[in-house]
């Protein structure tokens, strides 16, 4: 018997697992310069909170989940982050520490969907929830890091879709007008819709069926029905956009899978690419009812997620890697001493280095600092140590100068890492 990974699951190999490590270098070095900070959940939770909180009649519950009974308990391996999040936040009373809570995460995601290019059973996220502020300026913060993200990793090609979905009154008068539009030509929609009509018509909206699209096409839009409140904060999250030159289309359309958002909800899709229905790459919105639904208080929320896999297919190609920022070349006892010493101050600074012990002759060790790739190359012999200073060859610029010995480690530091775009420090 041949035994193979199981359908939809994916082995990521060394030579793939760079490319892995680029991203999510960028992702946490982008998620941390606002703000956010790292959680990590459990990979199983209480099936109850997803069908709760994601909602009974979505794809996802319905038809997606691994669930299963273990001593017990009824568990379901995550298929999303948001809900273990917001259930974390809940079980520590985080909003009794802090009023604004930022938090990122990363990892793999399950649900049993049939399998495709950018369509996984086991897949990847990363994502940010913000806590605690119910304001508009955020969505359009969020939006923004988005945006500025994807074109950080080299992303330019995609489009911003942005509506909103009020607040609960909103909904509830949106679902009767749905249900008015939906009801006489019920015959014409997929089984799937025909069952979702009476219970969730927004559901048809979103549905991948080609035959709801057809009578999806005139229904009514959410953006009409906005009351006065929903209508503030959406036009506020506009303004905000604006200001942060973001651009995003008006997308009347857009409802997204899950039952638990409200007000602002957006996505981020490829035109360009062979991801096919696969296009889109991040999907995110506000949940202000989430917290108190587990059981909290009334804490509003903002949130993303963006399936790595795709980012991966539309992010190009890392630069060839380059070598050591820095090369040392000591010459006699004196200078390889002090070139030992260097080197540890500069990979403490987080510069990558190598230092020849070979004890050659100079002009073997630039042609093995040129072969290698290097930045920099230091030269330190021992009539340097005595003068205390150090030549440095910039091997790009074909520039030389000698500097003091003493603070070199972080002049070569600074130089090294601003002209290395491969990124010592994992990001562009
Ligand atoms: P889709 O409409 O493509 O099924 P979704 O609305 O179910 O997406 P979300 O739950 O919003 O997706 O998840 C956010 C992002 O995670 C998606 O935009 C996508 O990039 C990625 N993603 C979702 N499901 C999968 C999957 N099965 N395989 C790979 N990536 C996925
Ligand atoms: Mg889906």
């Amino acid at each position: 018997m041949e035994l193979r990974a199981v359908r939809g699951m994916n082995d990521i190999l060394p030579e793939e697992v760079e490319r892995w490590h680029k991203l999510e270098g960028a992702f946490r070095l982008h998620a941390e310069l606002h703000g956010y900070a790292e959680v990590r959940t459990p990979l199983i939770e209480p099936t109850e909170l997803f069908q709760h909180q994601m909602g009974e009649t979505t794809d996802v519950v319905e038809k997606e989940m691994y669930s299963f009974e273990r001593h017990g308990d009824r568990l379901t391996v995550r298929p999303e982050g948001t809900a273990g999040a917001a259930r974390a936040y809940v079980e520590h009373a985080v909003h009794a520490k802090e009023p604004v809570t930022r938090w990122y995460y990363l990892g793999p995601m399950f649900r049993g969907e049939r399998p495709a290019k950018g369509r996984y059973r086991q897949f990847y996220q990363a994502g940010c929830e913000l806590f605690g502020d119910p304001g508009p300026l955020c969505d359009a913060e969020t939006i923004d890091l988005v945006a500025t993200f994807l074109q950080r990793i080299g992303i330019g090609d995609f489009v911003v879709h942005v509506n909103s979905l009020g607040s609960a009154g909103t909904r509830e008068r949106y679902r009767e007008a749905l249900l008015a539009h939906f009801a006489p030509r019920k015959g014409e929609l997929s089984e799937d819709s025909q069952r979702r009509l009476e219970k969730n018509p927004l559901r048809i909206l979103d549905s991948k069926d080609p035959r709801d699209h057809a009578v999806s096409r005139d229904a009514p839009s959410i953006l009409d029905l906005l009351d006065d409140a929903d209508q503030a904060h959406w036009q506020g999250v506009l303004r905000c956009l604006d200001v942060l030159g973001v651009s995003y289309v008006i997308d009347r359309s857009l409802v997204r899978g899950l039952d638990y958002y409200t007000r602002t909800l957006f996505e981020v899709k490829v035109t360009s690419s062979d991801l096919g229905a696969q296009s889109t790459l991040v999907g995110g919105g506000r949940y202000d009812n989430m917290v108190a639904g587990l059981g909290g208080p009334s804490v509003p929320a903002i949130g993303f997620a963006m399936g790595m896999e795709r980012l991966l297919t539309m992010m190009p190609d890392v630069p060839a890697r380059r070598g050591p920022g820095c090369f040392l070349a000591p010459l006699g006892q004196s200078g390889a001493d002090r070139a030992l010493l260097l080197a540890k101050q500069l990979r403490a600074l987080g510069v990558s280095v190598e230092l020849d012990g070979r004890g050659g002759r100079l002009k073997s060790m630039l042609r093995r600092a040129d072969a290698l790739g290097a930045r920099l190359c230091v030269i330190l012999g021992d009539s340097e140590v005595e003068r205390g200073v150090i030549q440095i060859k910039d091997l790009v610029a074909h520039l030389q100068e000698e500097i003091p010995l003493e603070g070199a480690a972080r002049v070569l530091a600074d130089r090294a890492l601003e002209a290395s775009p491969g990124g010592q420090r994992g990001a562009r």
